[in-house]
Formats: C-alpha cells, sequence, structure tokens
C-alpha cells in the first residue's frame, strides 16, 4: 500500500510541476519592422508598406500592428496591391511627316507623360505622282521651225515630263504652182513657180528677160519700067512677124498688102516726057507752093532729088 501511495504522490508531484509550468507568461510586445511600399508605375502593380514582428512571426498591415496579415502572399495579391497607373493621356512627342509623291512620312509619335511609353511614328509610303496632266500644251513642227511634245506634269509636285523638241518637217517635194511662161522676142517669161504642199513656201518664178527680134533682112526689089518693086523689109522668125525698118519698130502687118501698099515701088514707066517733070503726076507746079514735090525749081546748088527726069540714072542705083 505504502508503494500504492508512493507512486501516486509522484504522478501528482509530476503534475504539479507541469501545472506550474503552464502558468500565463508575461504580455509579449510586438517589434515590428517596416517594408516600404513600392509604388505602381504606369504597368506595373505597388505593393503597400507592411510590418513583420520577429518575435510572434507575424505580419501586419498598420505600424500600431493591430491589423495581422494571416497570409503575405494572399495580401500582396489583394489587400496590399497598388494598382498599376495605366500611361497618362498620350501627347505629341514627335510631328507627324507628311509623305510626298516621291518620299516616305510618318505618323505622329505620341507618349505617355509619366513614362517613355510611345506609339505611333510608322511610315507612311510615298504617295507616286497623280495621274499626269497637261501643263503646257504641244508646239506643232512646221516645214522650218521645230515643235515641241506637250509637257505633262504631276497635280501635286512639280514633277514633269515631255517637252521634247520635235525636229522641223522640212518642205515637202515641191509640185508646180503656176507653169514656166516662154519669153517671146517682146515679152518676159517666167521660170515655173515650184512650192511646198504643206506651207507657203515657193522658189522659181524667174523672169526671163524678152529676147528681142532676130530679124533677117529681105533686100530691095528694084522697080523697072514696067514692073513695081519692094522696099526692104525685116523679118523675124521667132515671132514671125515683119517690120519695115531694121530696127524692128515698124510692123508690117499684112506683108502682102504692104507691098503692094507701102512698100511697092511704083514702075518706072515710058522714058519721061521732059514737059511733064516730076513724080507729082505733071501737073504745073505752083509758083506759090514752093514746098510741092519736084514741083519747085530745082535749086542749081543742090541735086534735085525725086527729080526723076535729071537724077534717075545718077541716083538710082543708091536707093
Ligand atoms: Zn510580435
Ligand atoms: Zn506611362
Ligand atoms: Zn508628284
Ligand atoms: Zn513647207
Ligand atoms: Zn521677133
Amino acid at each position: 500500500m505504502k508503494r500504492i501511495l508512493t507512486l501516486v504522490l509522484v504522478l501528482m508531484l509530476v503534475l504539479l510541476v507541469a501545472v506550474a509550468c503552464k502558468e500565463p507568461e508575461a504580455p509579449h510586445t510586438h517589434s515590428a519592422t517596416k517594408t516600404e511600399q513600392v509604388n505602381a508605375t504606369c504597368t506595373a502593380s505597388g505593393v503597400k508598406a507592411y510590418w513583420y514582428c520577429e518575435g510572434c512571426t507575424t505580419y501586419f498591415s498598420d505600424e500600431a500592428c493591430t491589423a495581422k496579415i494571416d497570409s503575405i502572399d494572399a495580401w500582396k495579391a489583394a489587400d496590399g496591391k497598388i494598382a498599376a497607373l495605366g500611361h497618362t493621356t498620350l501627347v505629341e512627342k514627335t510631328a507627324a511627316v507628311a509623305a510626298t509623291c516621291t518620299t516616305a512620312g510618318k505618323t505622329a509619335v505620341m507618349g505617355c507623360e509619366r513614362c517613355d511609353y510611345t506609339e505611333g511614328g510608322a511610315e507612311v509610303a510615298a504617295l507616286g505622282h497623280t495621274a499626269l496632266v497637261e501643263k503646257t500644251p504641244a508646239v506643232a513642227a512646221t516645214c522650218t521651225t521645230a515643235g515641241k511634245t506637250a509637257v505633262m506634269g504631276c497635280e501635286r509636285c512639280d514633277y514633269t515630263e515631255g517637252g521634247a523638241e520635235v525636229a522641223a518637217l522640212g518642205h515637202t517635194a515641191l509640185v508646180e504652182k503656176s507653169p514656166a511662161v516662154a519669153a517671146t522676142c517682146t515679152t518676159d517669161g517666167k521660170t515655173a513657180v515650184m512650192g511646198c504642199e504643206r506651207c507657203d513656201y515657193t522658189e522659181g518664178g524667174v523672169v526671163q528677160p524678152a529676147f528681142g527680134h532676130s530679124a533677117t533682112k529681105t533686100a530691095q526689089v528694084d522697080a523697072t519700067a514696067t514692073t513695081d518693086g519692094v522696099k526692104a523689109y525685116w523679118s523675124c522668125p521667132a515671132c514671125n512677124t515683119h517690120f519695115s525698118d531694121e530696127a524692128c519698130t515698124a510692123e508690117i502687118e499684112d506683108l502682102d498688102a504692104w507691098k503692094i501698099g507701102d512698100g511697092k515701088i511704083p514702075a518706072t514707066g515710058t522714058t519721061p516726057d521732059p514737059d511733064q517733070p516730076g513724080e507729082g503726076g505733071g501737073e504745073t507746079p505752083d509758083p506759090d507752093q514752093p514746098g510741092g514735090e519736084g514741083g519747085e525749081t530745082p535749086d542749081p546748088d543742090l541735086p534735085a532729088a525725086g527729080d526723076d527726069d535729071i537724077v534717075n540714072d545718077e541716083f538710082a542705083p543708091a536707093a
């Protein structure tokens, strides 16, 4: 019995010790260290500041350590998270560059006012020229002046093409504009006028001067006592014309009529009657008209021209 009692006493002692050890300790005071806030940026979230007490291995969201954080990782993703800010309204960082017909352009570069985020600045392909329109009309070449092709140009820029010189055409093969006119003895002629079929160019038309008569003489046929003679005359074969003078100024219109008219040399007839002197037909000379042919008293000092009675034999050969 004593042995059992001892055992009970031992057990009780153990229990006492155990209870003594289990008695309330002195109250714990947190000693927390702060983790600074991580600020959010435009694109990344941040984390609020928090505190950690090593003594009790506990996180708190306040410096006074009254708001305990059960799971730090969960808190960082939820209550402790500071949402990303997002970019500000974008502002122009670089102005747009307009494309031209031949050079590429760029869109404006727009950027965040808080960070270096940008967008835009894309290349805009060169536009190429518009359909070409006529800037200067073509100038037609003529026979003697050069022409030009039309100048065609872009409606947006000053690009042009064309305007090439077109050589002068030169005259066409010349055709007869007016026929040649032959010169005659008395009238001028002309060479043919030849001209271009496209313009009014002509050449030729050169005056060919009248070449004048070229007459041959038909000698005088003397009269006899019974037959009439014919005075000398001149004939131009080129114009088939007869003249009564060597200078070809007195034209004979009808040679046959002339030979028995103005060109006739009358037959001398029978031996002249001394009582009827002169060619004047034998009328009695009028002393009051000294000009009467053959009628005036012959001047002894002068050869009595026209007095057939006296001078016929002497002067006829010279006539
Ligand atoms: Zn603590
Ligand atoms: Zn930003
Ligand atoms: Zn252009
Ligand atoms: Zn021409
Ligand atoms: Zn002639």
